[in-house]
C-alpha cells in the first residue's frame, strides 16, 4: 500500500470517528434530559409560587388561632370573675356580662378569619403535595435518562476508542508531514482531507476536473501531491 493510498484509509477512520462524535452530540437521550429537567425546573419555579402563598395563608391562620386564643383565655377569666362572687354591683356585673359577650363576638368574628385563611391553605398544600409528587416522578425519569445517556455514551466511547487505535496504526505509516497537509484540507474542506480520483471526478466533492489537470496528475510521478481545485481535498490517483 503506498502512502496515499494509507491516506485514504486515514481519512475513512477520520470519517467514521467524525460519524461517532456526531452521534454522541446528538444522542436522543440529551434531548430526553433536557426535557426531563427543564419539566423540572417548571415545577420547582411553580412550587416556589405555591409554597411562599401557602407560607402567608398559614401564617395569617396561625396569628388568627393565636389571637382567638387569647379573646378565649380573656373570656374565660371574665366569666370566672362574674362567677366567682367578688364583683357584687349590679352595675358592675352587668358591664362585665357585656365585656364577655363582647369578647365572645370578637373570638367568633376571629375564627372566622381563621377557617377563611385554613380554607386558602389547604388547596394550597394539596397543590404542593401534588406538584412534589410530580418533581419526585419527573426526577426519576431524569435520572433513567441520563444513565441511558451514559451508557449509550459509553459504548460510543468504546467504539471511538478502537476507531481511533486503528487509525493511529494507518497514521503511523505516513509522512507527518503529508498528514500535516491532510490535515489542514480537511479543515478546509469539511472534514474530507483526501480522496480519490475516479475517472475525471475527485471522489470528496463529487466534481469534474478538467481532463488537462487529470491527465497532468496521472502523469505526475509517485510521490507528488495535487489538490483538487473545487475542495482541496489531496487527490489520490
Ligand atoms: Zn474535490
Amino acid at each position: 500500500m503506498t502512502e496515499l493510498d494509507a491516506l485514504v484509509d486515514l481519512q475513512e477512520h477520520d470519517l467514521a470517528l467524525d460519524r461517532f462524535r456526531h452521534r454522541l452530540a446528538t444522542l436522543p437521550e440529551r434531548d430526553e434530559v433536557a426535557t426531563a429537567e427543564a419539566t423540572i425546573a417548571k415545577l420547582d419555579a411553580r412550587a416556589t409560587e405555591v409554597r411562599s402563598a401557602r407560607d402567608v395563608a398559614a401564617a395569617e391562620e396561625s396569628r388568627y388561632d393565636d389571637e382567638a386564643r387569647r379573646l378565649a383565655d380573656q373570656a374565660a377569666a371574665a366569666e370566672a370573675r362574674l362567677y366567682s362572687g367578688e364583683v357584687s354591683s349590679p352595675r358592675e356585673l352587668q358591664a362585665l356580662q357585656a365585656d364577655i359577650e363582647q369578647l365572645k363576638r370578637h373570638q367568633r368574628s376571629v375564627e372566622d378569619k381563621q377557617l377563611g385563611a385554613m380554607e386558602q391553605r389547604e388547596p394550597l398544600d394539596a397543590e404542593l403535595a401534588s406538584i412534589e409528587a410530580d418533581v419526585a416522578s419527573s426526577t426519576q425519569a431524569l435520572d433513567a435518562a441520563r444513565r441511558r445517556l451514559e451508557a449509550s455514551a459509553a459504548a460510543i466511547g468504546a467504539d471511538m476508542t478502537k476507531e481511533a487505535a486503528a487509525r493511529a496504526e494507518v497514521a503511523s505509516r505516513i509522512d507527518p508531514d503529508l498528514i500535516a497537509d491532510y490535515e489542514r484540507c480537511r479543515e478546509k474542506a469539511n472534514g474530507i482531507g483526501a480522496a480519490r480520483l475516479v475517472g475525471m471526478t475527485c471522489q470528496g466533492c463529487h466534481l469534474s476536473i478538467p481532463a488537462t489537470e487529470v491527465d497532468r496528475i496521472r502523469r505526475s510521478p509517485a510521490g507528488s501531491i495535487d489538490h483538487c481545485d473545487n475542495c482541496g481535498a489531496i487527490l489520490i490517483p
